[in-house]
């Protein structure tokens, strides 16, 4: 393939044509500084502008409050799944889990291994909703709540945050990192992998209140523990350089393209493209999600022939849409059907593309 597809991966996903041209001009030397990011020693005064940069420019898009950590860690939002209960979470102590996705349940079974994950509600038949916060049972002794506010796989986001009372809430952004606005003084941690809006794959960010440092067990590894991460500027040991960097081009690229208002006004336009295109299909395309608490940027659904979901037709459709140019519209595998990611980088008009793509193949299936 000679040209660039349109890439609607769920993660690693595709960035900013614009930051991998800076990335690539900048690859053999950085600034003048002789090497490329990717050979510089992280103690250097080159590394440390990058990480410096990056921070001061996430703090700005997100308005962070000054009594917020931000940390640049490694391991993935799964080693934030162990991560959190082992700072947060004291021998024999109780957390409260609202599980509405495949993430939450993975976050949930690795909690329960350093103390008791106790579910918001019961087990739900399927991932197309999220009860109303009214409805839940928060243990009274949980140390904090956690909830995946966007699930990657079944396409089910938070449209609000949950009020929680006076308990600290914990949430994986991983999925709509930077897709709009959040309220930070509402959380006392967020955390997300950088690899689907932001980065590429090797940073996971922690915005942290700082009271909240400090209160890590002794047997959690010294990697996750964020009173030493924060003490240590992220760095008592090496960090994921080129990953910091890139992010740090694509926080750049963001502040430049308006924030996250404008992000917002995307996200929105393009999934309201694309949920319009499967609804107004005679059920031809079906989401199975509950429209209040659709995602903005997972989109799933099945393509059905008289109400029945036809894996032979999804097939098809993943086959043509890759020969035209469209990637990675296959379903996570625990869930098969079709599924569209529309992260920071994809546009209106790539959407679009996607959407008329679908009109054709209807016509011609159905
Ligand atoms: N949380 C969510 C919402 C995710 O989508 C993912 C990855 N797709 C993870 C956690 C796990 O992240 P990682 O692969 O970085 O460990």
């Amino acid at each position: 393939m000679s040209e660039r597809v349109i890439n609607f991966s769920a993660g690693p996903a595709h960035l900013p044509e614009e930051v991998l041209r800076t990335a690539q001009s900048e690859m053999l030397n950085w600034h003048g500084s002789g090497m490329s990011v990717m050979e510089m020693s992280h103690r250097g005064k080159h590394f440390k502008q990058i990480i410096e940069e990056a921070e001061a420019s996430l703090r700005r898009i997100m308005s962070i409050p000054e009594n917020y950590k931000v940390l640049f860690l490694q391991g993935g939002g799964m080693g934030q799944f162990a991560a959190v209960p082992l700072n947060l979470l004291p021998e024999n102590g109780k957390a409260a889990y609202a599980v509405t996705g495949g993430w939450s349940q993975k976050a949930i079974q690795e909690a329960d291994k350093y103390g008791t994950a106790a579910p918001c509600f019961p087990k739900l038949k399927s991932f197309t909703d999220i009860p109303p916060v009214a409805d839940w049972t928060i243990d009274p002794d949980a140390e904090y709540v956690y909830i995946c506010d966007n699930e990657t796989v079944f396409g089910v986001e938070y449209p609000e945050v949950p009020d929680v009372g006076d308990k600290i809430l914990v949430a994986d952004i991983s999925s709509n990192f930077l897709t709009r606005p959040v309220d930070v003084s509402k959380f006392g941690l967020l955390y997300a992998g950088v690899q689907k809006n932001a980065g590429p794959a090797g940073c996971t960010i922690v915005i942290v209140r700082e009271d909240l440092l400090g209160k890590a067990r002794t047997a959690c590894p010294s990697v996750l523990d964020y009173k030493l991460m924060a003490d240590n500027d992220s760095m008592p040991n090496t960090p994921p350089c080129w990953s910091i960097y890139v992010t740090g081009l694509v926080f750049a690229w963001i502040e430049r393209e308006g924030g996250l208002a404008e992000f917002a006004r995307r996200s929105e336009a393009k999934s309201k493209l694309l949920y319009e295109a499967i609804d107004g299909s005679a059920g031809f395309y079906a989401c199975p999600v509950a429209e209040r608490v659709r995602s903005r940027v997972n989109v799933p659904f099945r393509i059905q022939i008289d109400g029945t979901a036809s894996e032979e037709l999804e097939a098809k459709f993943v086959a043509a849409a890759e020969a035209q140019g469209m990637s990675s519209l296959k379903g996570h595998r625990s869930v098969g059907g079709i599924r569209a990611s529309l992260y920071n980088a994809t546009t209106l008009e790539q959407t679009q593309k996607l959407v008329d793509f679908m009109a054709a193949f209807r016509q011609e299936h159905s």
